[in-house]
Order: C-alpha cells, then sequence, then structure tokens
C-alpha cells in the first residue's frame, strides 16, 4: 500500500473508532452531542496524517452522526441540525489547518535541531583533527630542527676539519630538504584546497622528471641500503604536464617506496607506455598495505599506522597531493598491495603526447647558465640569510654585495652598477617593491636585472612584482641550482 493510500485509511480507521466508542456510550449521550466526539478525530487525524486525511475525516463525521447518534429529521427543526453540522465543518477544517501548520513547524524545528546537532558532532570531529594534525605537525617540524640547531652549535665551537665540516653540511641539507618538503606538501595542500594551484604545461620526455625525482630521492635509499632499480622504456615519452608537479609525484611515490620498505629493501621504478598512456610504476617489497586501506591512503591525514608512520616522518598528506596532481593532469593512480608484509606497488597512468618538434626540443634544453664575474648586488634585513646567499654565490664565481635595508640598496646600486640586485621584498621601511621602483627609475641601471626574492609565490605576488620593475620573481627558499639558472638568463649577452 502507498503512503497516501496509508494515510487516508488510519483516518477512516480513527472516525470509525471513535463512531464505535461514541457507540458504546449511546445509552449514556442518548442524541446529545453526535459532532463533539469526532472533532478529536479530525485533530488527530490532521497531526498525523495531514490536511486532506483530516479533511475526509471531517465530511465522513456528519454522516456517521446523522445516521447513527441522531433522529433526524425528527428530532427538532431540520435546519437547525444543518446549521451544526455547517458550523462543525467550518471548525474542523480551521482546526486541521491549525493543526498541520504546528505539525509542519514542529517537524521542521526537529529536523533543524537534528542537522544542527550533525554539524556540532562534524565540526566536534574536525576540531580533534585539526588539534592532531597541528601536533603531528609540531613533531614533524621539531625532527629536522634539532640536528640543524646541534651542526650549528658544533660548528660555531670550532668543528672546523673539512670532514666535520663536510659531513655538518649534508646533514644540514639533508634536514633542510626534508623540512622544505614538508613546508612545500602543506603549501601546496592549501593551494590545492583554495584552488589556486596552477599547472606550467609543456611537452617534456618523461625521463626528464623520473630522473629529477630519482636525484631526489636517491640519499634515502642510500640510507636505508635500498636497492633501487629502474626500467626506462628506451623509446623517448613525452607528455604534456607540468615537469616540476610530475616529478613531484614521482618523487613523494619513491619516497613513501623508502620509508615504507625496511632497510637492505628493493624499489622498482618502471616507466612504459600503454596504449594511450605513459604509465609510471613505482613498487617495493616493504611493509604493504591492507586490501581495505588501499583507496583510503589516498585521502588528506589517510594513514594506515598513525603512530608507526610518524616516526618514519609523515603527515599523511603525500598521496593525497599526489591523486589532486594526478587529477590535474587527466590521469589516474591506484594503489596495489598483496596485504601487510607483502611489498605495494603504484601505478600512475598520464595521457601520452605526440614528440615536439626539433626545434622546440633544443629549445626546451637551453644552454648552461653563465656566471663570470658578474656583480651581484644582495639586498637582504636577514644577515645570515644575506651573507649565506652571498657566500653560495662567490663560490659560484659571482662578485656579490650585501646589504641590508632598501636606502642602502639605493646608494649601492647606483655607485656599483650590479648586473644583478637580487632584493628580498619584505624589507623594514622600505619594500622590496618600493627599492625596485626607484631603481628603475635610474636610468643608469637600465642594464641591471632586478630580481624578487619573497616567502610569498602566487601568481598576484609574482605580477605585483613583475609590475613594480622586476625581472624576475623567485620564492623563498631559493636553491642553488634555480639561482644559477636565473642568473644564467638573466645575464646571458
Ligand atoms: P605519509 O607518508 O606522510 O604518512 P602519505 O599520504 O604519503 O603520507 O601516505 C599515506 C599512507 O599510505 C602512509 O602513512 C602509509 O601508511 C601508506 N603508504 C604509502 N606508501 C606506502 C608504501 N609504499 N608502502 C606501504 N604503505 C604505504
Amino acid at each position: 500500500m502507498n503512503a497516501v493510500a496509508k494515510r487516508y485509511g488510519a483516518a477512516i480507521v480513527v472516525m470509525l473508532l471513535i463512531g464505535g466508542i461514541r457507540a458504546m456510550l449511546a445509552p449514556l449521550l442518548g442524541t446529545q452531542a453526535p459532532l463533539l466526539p469526532f472533532l478529536l478525530g479530525v485533530f488527530l487525524c490532521a497531526y498525523l496524517a495531514g490536511r486532506g486525511p483530516a479533511l475526509v475525516a471531517s465530511i465522513v463525521t456528519p454522516i456517521l452522526a446523522t445516521f447513527f447518534f441522531t433522529d433526524w429529521p425528527h428530532d427538532g427543526p431540520p435546519t437547525q441540525w444543518i446549521a451544526h453540522v455547517v458550523f462543525f465543518l467550518l471548525i474542523a477544517t480551521l482546526s486541521s489547518v491549525l493543526m498541520h501548520e504546528l505539525q509542519t513547524r514542529s517537524r521542521a524545528e526537529r529536523e533543524a535541531l537534528a542537522i544542527a546537532a550533525n554539524h556540532a558532532q562534524a565540526l566536534r570531529e574536525a576540531d580533534r583533527r585539526k588539534d592532531e594534525f597541528l601536533a603531528m605537525l609540531a613533531h614533524e617540524l621539531r625532527n629536522p630542527l634539532a640536528p640543524i640547531r646541534n651542526v650549528g652549535y658544533v660548528l660555531s665551537r670550532g668543528g672546523s676539519d673539512p670532514a666535520t665540516v663536510r659531513h655538518a653540511g649534508q646533514m644540514i641539507e639533508r634536514q633542510a630538504t626534508h623540512l622544505t618538503r614538508l613546508v612545500d606538501d602543506l603549501l601546496d595542500v592549501a593551494r590545492i584546497t583554495r584552488g589556486k594551484l596552477e599547472l606550467k604545461l609543456e611537452r617534456f620526455s618523461i625521463r626528464a622528471a623520473v630522473d629529477a625525482a630519482l636525484d631526489a630521492t636517491l640519499p634515502s635509499f642510500t640510507e636505508e641500503s635500498q636497492t633501487v632499480r629502474s626500467e626506462i622504456a628506451e623509446e623517448e615519452l613525452y607528455v604534456e604536464a607540468d615537469q616540476t608537479r610530475v616529478a613531484q609525484i614521482v618523487g613523494n611515490l619513491l619516497n613513501n617506496a623508502s620509508k615504507y620498505t625496511p632497510h637492505g629493501g628493493h624499489v622498482d621504478l618502471v616507466v612504459r607506455r600503454e596504449a594511450g598512456d605513459v604509465v609510471i610504476e613505482v613498487r617495493d617489497d616493504g611493509m604493504g598495505i591492507p586490501p581495505d586501506r588501499l583507496e583510503d591512503i589516498f585521502r588528506m591525514f589517510g594513514q594506515v599506522n598513525p603512530s608507526l608512520d610518524r616516526t618514519k616522518g609523515g603527515l599523511g598528506i603525500g598521496l593525497a597531493l599526489v591523486r589532486r596532481l594526478v587529477d590535474m593532469h587527466h590521469g589516474t593512480v591506484s594503489a596495489e598491495s598483496e596485504g601487510p608484509g607483502k611489498g605495494s606497488r603504484f601505478t600512475v597512468r598520464l595521457p601520452a603526447a605526440a614528440a615536439p618538434s626539433a626545434v622546440a626540443r633544443e629549445e626546451a634544453t637551453g644552454g648552461p647558465a653563465t656566471s663570470g664575474a658578474t656583480r651581484v648586488l644582495i639586498v637582504d634585513d636577514n644577515e645570515d640569510a644575506g651573507e649565506l646567499l652571498g657566500f653560495m654565490l662567490e663560490q659560484e664565481g659571482f662578485d656579490a654585495v650585501i646589504v641590508h635595508d632598501g636606502p642602502a640598496a639605493i646608494r649601492a646600486a647606483t655607485t656599483l652598477t650590479p648586473s644583478v640586485v637580487i632584493l628580498d621584498i619584505g624589507l623594514p621601511g622600505m619594500s622590496g617593491y618600493e627599492v625596485a621602483m626607484r631603481l628603475r627609475e635610474n636610468s643608469s641601471l637600465s642594464d641591471t636585472a632586478l630580481i624578487a626574492l619573497s616567502g610569498w609565490g602566487s601568481p598576484e605576488d609574482k605580477r605585483r612584482a613583475l609590475d613594480a620593475g622586476f625581472d624576475l620573481h623567485l620564492t623563498k627558499p631559493v636553491f642553488m641550482e634555480d639561482l644559477r639558472r636565473a642568473l644564467g638568463t638573466l645575464t646571458a649577452p
């Protein structure tokens, strides 16, 4: 029986029940109040079944009452009974409408309360997860900081033999790389969540991205004495994608393979063509994944064993990022594992692209950076950062001069006429943008290239830098390779 028939049927049953009770009371009531008990039935029908059934109940009532509980037309003037009936119908209709309204409102209130309770529960859950995440994040950020501080302590107390210094340098580089990866992942998550992540699409050979990812993760494999075998298709496979992001995707998978595979384990990286796709497969013989978690690990913060994974240094966002990035490239990524202890296999598929023309290939590979004794003016209010940048540039053969504020930068630029000025944006007093505009007003500096260095790297920040007269915007932290490439491009004849 459908719901409508049930509601109407229930109304008739209620009215018949009330009629039965009224009939039982007939010896007591006689022909007195033949309609009144039925009013209760109309209320009930309106509340439980709605307006329609209440209307039917209201119409059924006079018929029942007339035949069973009155002597009409013999117990008075017929018009008197008709007036009673009309009056009853009026009251019944009015009360059904009011009752129905009441019932609708109370149902809406009950629903609103239930929704609010659900929201409150979801907010409490989100709050708990945020607290957990912040605790984990603090832990993860502290981990690399301790060795960096300790190395600083050792070096500042004269640990100066070359082997110690080299070892210390490698340690700092390793920890800083880890820290950078964490912060980059967090920034990417924020960008993706706000829909602000933009891909720089270009056509390139997948080998380039895979090699970059392998290079970046090789230290982890070496440290864990793990063997990496790569099997890359002989033919060049091209994709139309963001090269840095593809390297990030492969890098994340390789990094996980190393993290979740024991000391001395094996990792295979296979790149091949399958129909219209370039397939990248990362296999390991590590701890594996329970089959019911194979999808879950691609969710934000999805970790199979958070307490264990934390000691391995993860925030549970790497695979979520991989999935979003692969999606943005119109590809797919999936995980397979025969279960705990049986290793894992991650497969990324990206749409293959045709090979670029020969001219485009030459342009893409570009010439190497040139340095020579080019003079570079560094402007950074963070003295350590400025000194370090200067030191690195000197090592590369540049002639570096360092100043720490805007007015000093303008003075130094005017007297030295450097080939490049690397300007921190967040300077006290006079911002980097302002300094850049003042330098651009000086005609003797028309050949000087300006590089903005900033912690903010959104497209708006970059546009603002170009508007202020900068030739290039670099986002902190800047690595030597990026800087060398930028200087090479800007100082090329
Ligand atoms: P994180 O490594 O920071 O925890 P990810 O998003 O990169 O975060 O990975 C999510 C989870 O997936 C990991 O915590 C781990 O439980 C599981 N996982 C990822 N890669 C592997 C792998 N190669 N072998 C086993 N488990 C893995």
